[in-house]
């Protein structure tokens, strides 16, 4: 497999990747502890929050890693902006990575398993961020996303990436300055709507690798190790069901059982419903029956 080299560049950036948004917590437990944390940034972190979330959970993921529904063209690049705007990687290399998790899931060739040669806290560590120096976006693209590549629209959008991740920085700091009318708003909405959100975010997301294939329940007979995290249900929008995913992988809907809250698996309903998604995938309850464990 054609590996692009791993380079100081990128391990830089994964540097500010994981430290900027810790350094934007810091800034807001000090503007909490002073109690100069207003409504309006709250607002702002929940806003950008439930706006790019969904990028990620059903459009990197559901939508253009396992194809879990059809849909129009633009709304495949409107999801892919806003995961872009969550600074997890580009999208390409981000779905070339999680395929090849999946193609190898636990196993030798999982960029992130917490089951490793090493001690659980540093097979978790690796699993959780660390993974991200060795392996992230080292997936060969040509051969895991070889459709996103050909895409000239998918192509622009990969390259936009760190644009797209200042803008995801911007647009807090620019309606925190209208709101509030004053440079002061702006930059506590780039503390909470940008670096706080990022930082809850990718620890959310972090957690379903690390945490999700670590301690929980399982159900199903799969090869790996994945569990369900229901705690993390509601933040990460339904994908801490991740074994019930790893379970079926094309499946539009990660909560199987009606109890199991799914915010991105009823976003798809809602966009069927709309007429913005179609092929929906779904999993007969006898095809999940005859996978339950004994
Ligand atoms: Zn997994
Ligand atoms: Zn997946």
């Amino acid at each position: 497999m054609a590996r692009p080299p791993l380079t100081a560049g990128k391990v830089a950036a994964h540097l500010v990747v994981l430290t900027v948004p810790l350094a934007g917590v810091g800034l807001a437990a000090g503007l909490l502890w002073n109690r100069a944390v207003s409504a309006t940034d709250l607002v702002l972190l929940a806003a950008m929050y439930v706006l790019v979330a969904p990028g990620i959970t059903v459009g990197f993921h559901r939508l253009l890693a396992h194809r879990a529904f059809g849909t129009y063209r633009a709304v495949e690049y409107g999801l892919a902006v806003l995961g872009s705007m969550a600074m997890q990687g580009s999208v390409i290399d981000w779905v070339a990575d999680h395929r090849v998790h999946h193609g190898h899931a636990d196993g030798p060739g999982d960029p992130h398993s917490p089951h490793g040669p090493h001690s659980a806290l540093r097979s978790l560590w690796h699993a959780h961020a660390g993974w991200l120096f060795r392996h992230q976006g080292r997936a060969d693209a040509r051969r895991h996303a070889p459709e996103l590549l050909e895409d000239p629209g998918m192509r622009l959008i990969d390259g936009a990436f760190v644009p797209l991740t200042l803008l995801s920085l911007a647009i807090p700091f620019g309606a925190g300055w209208a709101l509030s009318g004053t440079l002061r708003g702006g930059l506590t909405g780039l503390v909470w709507g940008g670096l706080v959100r990022l930082f809850l975010f990718h620890h959310v997301i972090f957690s379903v690798n690390s945490l999700g294939h670590f301690a929980g329940r399982r159900r199903f007979r799969t090869a790996d190790r994945s569990t369900n995290l229901a705690w993390l249900a509601l933040p990460s929008l339904g994908e801490s069901w991740h074994h019930n995913h790893h379970a079926f992988p094309r499946s539009a809907v990660h909560g199987l059982r009606w109890y199991e809250l799914d915010v991105s698996g009823l976003l798809i309903r809602l966009l069927e419903r709309v007429g913005l998604a179609w092929n929906v995938v779904r999993i007969a309850p006898e095809r999940q029956a005859r996978k339950l464990a004994a």
